[in-house]
């Protein structure tokens, strides 16, 4: 019998080449990313300059990298994922956010980072998941692109509230000072990779963090980018 990787993710047929985890048939057909800024990701007119909010009000990073808005087929292979049990598609989200990534690198020269770091989980909701689904996105890219990997880099020093509910205010509010970071980052080009980043306030704080800690630039990597 097959093992479950060995089929598409997506289409269930059996694939030719084993850990790839998605059909090339599906890969092609997903749908198509709209244009969208590089360095915040939000829909814009040109893809390789930043827009107009970008230019006035800078985010703490340099750009943002990820696959394609928080729907299907995506949004459901994430919810798989996270609440699902599910750690066996992270080899597949990685991948993805490898050759976005890749992309950018050859058309926008963006650089490849020395570190890797993923945003971390609250302690009891990684317990009781049984896995930090950033971590799990981490280690393959760190692997594939030669970059240094520090999972215990980041910490979460108190709770917080759950942020779904909350607006883009209470958001920032709310995360203000929950995050320390552990490891010199001086110099360093940093690639920060979450699941997925909605209104951005959790890699806002944590970027402000890096930047504070001097890193010479921040990337930040997701699967989806709430458009
Ligand atoms: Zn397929
Ligand atoms: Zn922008």
């Amino acid at each position: 019998m097959l093992s479950i990787q060995s089929r598409c993710w997506l289409c269930r047929q059996s694939l030719r080449l084993y850990g790839q985890g998605i059909c090339s048939y599906c890969l092609r057909h997903m749908p198509a990313k709209p244009l969208c800024c590089p360095r915040c990701g939000l829909p814009a007119g040109d893809a390789r300059l930043p827009c107009g909010r970008c230019l006035q009000q800078p985010p703490p990073w340099q750009a943002l990298v990820f696959v394609n808005d928080y729907a299907a087929p995506l949004r459901q292979l994430i919810k798989k994922f996270k609440f699902q049990h599910t750690p066996e598609l992270a080899p597949l989200l990685a991948r993805l956010i490898l050759l976005n990534w890749q992309q950018a690198h050859r058309e926008q020269y963006l650089n490849r980072p020395d570190i890797i770091l993923a945003v971390p989980l609250q302690a009891k909701r990684c317990w009781r998941r049984g896995y930090n689904q950033s971590d799990l996105l981490a280690r393959p890219l760190a692997h594939w692109l030669g970059c240094d990997y520090r999972p215990a880099a980041l910490s979460r020093v108190r709770k917080t509230a759950p942020q779904q509910r909350l607006s883009a205010r209470a958001r920032r509010r709310n995360l203000r000072g929950a995050f320390r970071c552990h490891e010199a980052m001086a110099g360093r080009h940093v690639a920060l990779l979450d699941d997925v980043v909605t209104t951005g306030s959790t890699v806002m704080e944590i970027a402000k963090l890096l930047q504070q800690q001097g890193a010479a630039s921040i990337q930040i990597w997701c699967v989806c980018r709430t458009l």
